[in-house]
């Protein structure tokens, strides 16, 4: 339910409503929007008297959030989520740039690559540490060392870092390196990781699962939020169909969905999207251009001897021209990069 306080009440009365309504059983969480409080009472225990509770004192009215991610939704909070990691404003009209290797593969790998899409404009530096592959003779990443390359290759260049965490066991160490937790496609209902980075005082970066429906999507969300993490981003990744001749079907659908269901911000990975070098920039383009915050780029300086994803990996020149074009499609949208 969705508890609107009268405008100006304190904030002392404001925690004595939320301790009277977590007293039925009820977690409470709080927005400010346009200079109201705004209380998500969630977790409905049932037998509350809700048309008693709308008259409370400081109550200005008391209504239903008509959708099953309740925190997440924009019925609860009406406005934008922006999210604050290093220089970017995730969610704002700035455009969060994420790129980087598939996965860190030694020193000098993580420092030339940080330092070309550093140059070229990017304000995020991915890379995986800790690999989902499908295959278990895959290289399956540089656990702990990779992340310390990571963290000083982007220190070296002004970037923030973006990592994957593959099990809540992990998340206190990859907190430790990255600015930003990684939830892969493959772990979207991993319920344990989900309530995990959940507490942690890092934003996490949840991606869109393999087969996952939007409101799915939204529903690993709001677990995260509902643990007391706020700041969430979803990242549309791709989804499977029928298809076969790209990787995934990246489903551009999914932004203005997504942004009128939610208020959190919303970036596109057209890698995994399409698993194609060349398909990468046209993607990008258009997923910018259908309403994302932001984009997370596979970018590799010797793709032909990357150890994973060296396909649809761009080179360091076709991610600054791409840069240029997101450049001037920002423009047009009244955003900047
Ligand atoms: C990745 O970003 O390298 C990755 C493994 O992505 P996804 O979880 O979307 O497959
Ligand atoms: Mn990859």
């Amino acid at each position: 339910m969705l508890v609107l306080l009268k405008r100006g009440v304190s904030e002392a009365a404001t925690r004595d409503v939320a301790t009277r309504l977590q007293m039925f059983g009820l977690s409470v969480h709080r927005t400010d929007h346009a200079g109201q409080v705004r209380l998500g009472a969630v977790g409905e225990p049932g037998g509350v008297d809700w048309t008693r509770i709308s008259q409370w004192p400081d109550v200005e009215s008391v209504a239903e959030i008509p959708v099953p991610f309740k925190l997440v939704s924009r019925t609860f909070q009406p406005h934008d989520t922006v999210i604050s990691v290093g220089r970017c404003a995730i969610g704002s009209r700035q455009l969060a740039i994420m790129a980087g290797p598939c996965s860190v593969e030694g020193e000098e790998q993580a420092f030339t690559i940080a330092s070309a899409v550093a140059r070229a404009g990017a304000t995020v530096l991915r890379g995986g540490a800790y690999k989902p592959r499908t295959s278990p003779y895959s290289f399956q990443g540089l656990g702990e060392e990779g992340l310390k390359l990571l963290r000083r290759a982007a220190d070296a260049h002004g970037l923030a870092v973006v990592s994957e965490v593959m099990d809540a066991q992990q998340v206190g160490l990859v907190a430790r390196y990255a600015d930003i937790l990684q939830v892969g496609a493959r772990n979207m209902q991993n319920f344990s990781l989900l309530k995990e980075v959940g507490h942690a005082a890092k934003p996490v970066l949840l991606k869109r699962g393999l087969a996952a429906t939007i409101e799915e999507w939204l529903m690993s969300a709001e677990h995260i939020r509902s643990q007391g993490n706020a700041q969430v981003i979803l990242c549309e990744r791709g989804i499977r169909t029928f298809e076969t001749y790209t990787r995934n079907t990246l489903d551009l659908n999914a932004i203005p969905v997504v942004k009128e269901l939610s208020h959190l911000p919303v970036i596109v990975d057209p890698s995994h999207g399409t698993g194609i070098r060349n398909k990468v920039g046209p993607m990008a383009r258009a997923s910018i251009a259908a309403g994302a915050d932001g984009l997370i780029i596979e970018v590799h300086h010797d793709p032909d001897h990357a150890l994973s994803d060296g396909a649809q990996s761009l080179y360091p020149d076709q991610f600054s021209e791409l840069m240029e074009q997101i450049r001037t499609i920002a423009g047009v949208l009244g955003r900047q990069v």
